[in-house]
């Protein structure tokens, strides 16, 4: 058994240094003793039973990932109790890493190199790139809000993912807001809330799936408000995904929701063409699954708005060529996704249009209807009328109807204004697609 040389330690120790917390760093590793023990296993004296737990937890990972990428060695690391020095008083339980913990609760393949990028998505993946590269920096909370099966749950496991490659010792919590509700009112029935206090406000990163779910939970409200306070003050980040933007959370307390708007926010909307194609061709390839194009695009151009319904009919039309012993070709491909979807002939109702105008512009849907005149409301209210106009096939007077009862001459004036907006350019022609596509119309 010999001691690696002063200098193959001294880059082991730097790589370590890199890559793990300073405090871990400078209590672990500074008098960290590596003997060499054979060829492809390296031995870790410690002091005894307790330490050698210790080190072996936080230690074992970032070692043999520092001599595969600094020596390329595929090394067995063997801690053992031996005559090695106490090298740390014993870490505050607070201290303690809740890596394994977390990154069991990650699914493995929600990682940033998984996840497709385009125009319906950019600034919400941009801003999750760099809160995993600085955590608690501009972003702080971030805050990404769109429908179902749009990647929430996706990037903000990849936020986790990519700080955890980074700092695997990190206390990075994920955890969807039902567990995290759930978890408080056993705390409140077993009479230990403190316990569950500094679990979370003890962590470097936390992250909140579905926060919608404080809705109308005053009690779970007030208490994630104390949390959000107290990891914010220390300067550490926090993340939350929900199904609207914050403000269209109902019942949401109003210092909550300031708590929510100080960071930054960024929608996650329905995916372009090309992006849903995409989606499905590293799909399949990840699975190894050989598909046409056309099949592919087929797919792609009917399912339109849940990436996750998306995925899914990519598996039954697959699942159906293997069960029917037939190739994955277009026809199938059409027997198998008409038999899914009725949705797709489904008509587009005035309330629907209201409903994805609303949720886009951050409006409620009283307040499309209402007469209430303010810059931004009356602005999406005539978008809004437009579109119904546009996409329902409804009479003037009906549109009057629906819009608080206004004449057909108001609607029609919104009906020009808007049409004048999107003649003249700018971004509104934008916005009308983006909702068009909410609406699974394009
Ligand atoms: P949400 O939490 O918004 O309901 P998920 O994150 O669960 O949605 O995403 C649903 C499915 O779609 C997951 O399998 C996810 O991997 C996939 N997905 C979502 N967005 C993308 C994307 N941009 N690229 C690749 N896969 C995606
Ligand atoms: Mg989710």
């Amino acid at each position: 058994m010999t001691p690696l040389s002063a200098q193959e330690k001294e880059k082991i120790l730097s790589y370590l240094e890199s890559r793990l917390d300073p405090k871990v760093y400078d209590a672990w590793c500074r008098s960290l003793e590596l003997e060499t023990a054979g060829a492809n296993s390296v031995r870790v004296p410690t002091a005894n039973a307790f330490h050698r737990d210790w080190i072996e937890k936080l230690l074992r990972k970032p070692l043999e990932d520092a001599f595969l990428d600094v020596f390329g060695r595929e090394v067995e690391v063997v801690f053992q109790v031996g005559d090695a020095q106490p090298v740390a008083p014993p870490p505050p339980a607070q201290s303690r890493p809740k890596t394994h913990a977390t990154a069991a609760a990650l699914k493995p393949e929600y990682t940033f190199s998984n996840f497709v990028e385009g125009p319906s998505n950019r600034m919400a993946y941009a801003a999750s790139v760099a809160v995993s590269e600085s955590p608690a920096g501009l972003y702080n909370p971030l805050l990404i809000h769109g429908g179902v099966g749009l990647g929430k749950t996706h990037l903000l496991q990849a936020i986790c993912h990519a700080i955890l490659a980074r700092k695997p010792d990190a206390s990075v919590h994920y955890l969807s807001c039902e567990a995290f509700v759930n978890a408080y009112i056993s705390s409140l029935h077993r009479g230990n809330t403190e316990a569950f206090r500094s679990r979370y406000r003890n962590a470097d990163v936390l992250v909140i799936d579905d926060i919608h779910f404080l809705s109308a939970k005053e009690g779970s409200q007030e208490e994630f408000f104390h949390t959000f306070n107290a990891l914010h003050l220390a300067g550490r980040q926090i993340v939350l995904s929900s199904d609207q933007p914050a403000e269209a959370i109902p019942s949401l307390k109003e210092h909550l929701l300031s708590r929510f708007k100080s960071g930054f926010d960024a929608p996650l909307l329905p995916p372009t063409y090309e992006m849903r194609l995409a989606i499905l061709q590293r799909k399949a390839a990840a699975r190894g699954w050989d598909i046409p194009d056309d099949v592919l695009g087929h797919i792609a151009s009917s399912v339109q708005t849940n990436i996750r319904e998306l995925e899914g009919a990519l598996t039954k039309v697959m699942g159906f060529a293997s069960l029917s012993k037939r190739r994955p070709d277009l026809e199938l491909a059409n027997e198998v996704i008409q038999g899914t979807s009725p949705s797709r002939s489904r008509s587009v109702t005035i309330s629907d249009v209201q409903q994805a105008v609303a949720k886009y512009f951050n409006k409620r849907v009283s307040e499309l209807q209402s007469r209430r005149w303010t810059k931004s409301t009356s602005m999406a209210r005539q978008v809004c009328i437009y579109l119904c106009h546009r996409l329902t096939g409804a009479s003037l007077q009906e549109l009057g109807a629906n819009f608080g009862g206004r004449d057909h001459s108001t609607i029609i004036y919104a009906i020009r204004k808007v049409k004048a907006a999107v003649a003249g350019g700018g971004k509104l022609q934008s916005d009308i697609d983006n909702i068009t596509r909410i609406l699974g119309l394009h």
